[in-house]
């Protein structure tokens, strides 16, 4: 029997994929709410952009900022996508779902957070094409406060994804409150044990875990992944996570203590607000100085920080450059026992800017977003060259300041996680401070 409710499927920004199915497809977000409304009685297919159409509700997990642009670039040319023709009613969600501003048009209603309870309620509302009222909820195009909904449960049910793999919901949101991380403070922590420790996605081959854990931790692990977030102790300290020069030490002689090669990814996040060079060569030379007794190999993976929605961090500004991805297989430090090196996949200032772009986006952003998604120049060439050429053609002054900590005029005020609006202020306040007399 065919469905009236179809998953849209579509291209992400790199790959293009083969066919209208989410095999080898790991949004497991998509597949939860797949089951839920199956089990509800409710069918649900897939469908294409182009076929978009034979639908009356089209579902859209947005994974991440970067999936907001390959949407927009898989439907805004589309005359049946536009609203004034369209047929059929768009419902989008997912974590990547911050802002909706860029693609207001393309969408009838935007479900903030967690779907469980929501979602059979808003497609039904959709199959008659009427406003659903809710506090987490948007009727599109308007652009209307909501609060980001919680997981009141876990889910019980199993979900099988790609390659018969599976996936048990055993917990949520992390009790760690680093500053400038949206999943902590957008998602309520529920049936944790203490410390973050993930091996559920990644395999348990290479576990992820906090380096805190890494280091109370006992065996080898051969191959790893773990996070620094902060060049220096200052930063690091200021931004929320309490790792010191020793701790640093301590992991990586923790990962050397047994025979045989140790292979730590770890996590940083570069271009803070008020990094400078010495809290840069403060981390190359607590590596340097740290001695295991086995060969260990660290790929420093640094991620520029951007001011993520809902944190206290959401008014800082962005610094574009360094540009980490130019650093990408250099050597740290090399001896017969440690090499560090930066990792190859660190993300450029292009990709950098436009994730910010799309997380401060307003109705000055529509002509912005256009070029980036369809522009012939922004569509290849070097990371500088693209981001030379939005900042010759674009006021980008909106995208990349500083704030005032609360300031009406922030572009994403219309957005609330569970911690109320004056704590998250007085913790932004506090911090700001704090930074002021760390230098
Ligand atoms: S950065 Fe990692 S440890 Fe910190 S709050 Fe986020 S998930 Fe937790």
């Amino acid at each position: 029997m065919k469905s009236d409710i179809a998953f849209l499927v579509f291209a992400p920004l790199k790959k293009k994929r083969k066919n209208d199915s989410f095999d080898g497809n790991d949004n497991i977000g998509a597949l939860v709410v797949k089951d839920i409304l199956e089990r509800k009685g409710i069918v649900v297919d897939f469908c294409a952009p182009e076929t978009a159409c034979s639908y009356h509700v089209v579902l859209v997990s947005l994974t991440s900022t970067y999936d907001v642009y390959s949407f927009f670039r898989q439907v805004a040319r589309r005359p049946e996508w536009q609203r004034k023709h369209r047929k059929f009613k768009v419902v989008i969600g997912g974590f990547g779902l911050q802002n909706p501003y860029p693609i207001r048009n393309y969408a009838d209603y935007a479900l903030f957070g967690r779907a469980d309870d929501i979602i059979e309620g808003l497609v039904s509302a959709a199959l008659t094409g009427k406003p659903y009222i809710h506090d987490s909820v948007m009727n599109l195009p308007d652009i209307t406060p909501v609060k980001i909904a919680q997981t009141q449960k876990l889910y019980a049910h199993p979900c099988k994804f790609s390659e018969n793999k599976e996936f048990k919901e055993s917990f949520v949101g992390c009790p760690n409150k680093c500053k400038f991380c949206h999943y902590t403070w957008a998602r309520e922590n529920k049936g944790h044990h203490g410390e973050y420790v993930n091996q559920t996605l990644a395999g348990a081959s290479s576990p992820e875990m906090t380096w805190k854990e890494m280091i109370k931790s006992e065996g080898k692990l051969g191959r790893t992944r773990s996070a620094i977030d902060g060049f220096s102790q200052r930063i690091r300290f200021l931004f929320g996570k309490r790792i010191s020069c020793d701790d640093v030490t301590a992991g990586i002689e923790r990962l050397g203590a047994y025979e045989g090669n140790t292979v730590c990814i770890v996590y940083n996040v570069s271009n803070m607000p008020t990094e400078t060079e010495d809290d840069r060569q403060e981390l190359y030379s607590v590596i340097a100085r740290s001695q295991p007794e086995n060969r260990v190999i660290i790929v420093l993976h640094s991620t520029p920080f951007r001011p993520s929605l809902v944190t206290p961090m959401q008014w800082e500004g962005v610094t574009l450059m360094p540009n980490w991805n130019k650093y990408g297989a250099s050597v740290i430090y090399d001896s017969d026992n440690l090499r560090a090196v930066h990792s190859t996949g660190n993300e450029a200032p292009y990709s950098h800017l436009i994730s910010v772009i799309a997380e401060r986006a307003t109705t000055e952003t529509d002509k912005l977003f256009q070029a980036i998604c369809f522009n012939p120049k922004l569509q290849s060439g070097t990371a500088i060259r693209r981001m030379k050429i939005l900042q010759r053609n674009f006021n980008l002054h909106q995208y990349l300041r500083q704030y005032d900590i609360g300031d009406p005029d922030y572009p994403a005020s219309f957005l609330t996680g569970y911690i109320n609006q004056t704590s998250l202020m007085r913790i932004a306040q506090k911090m700001r401070k704090d930074a002021e007399y760390s230098n």
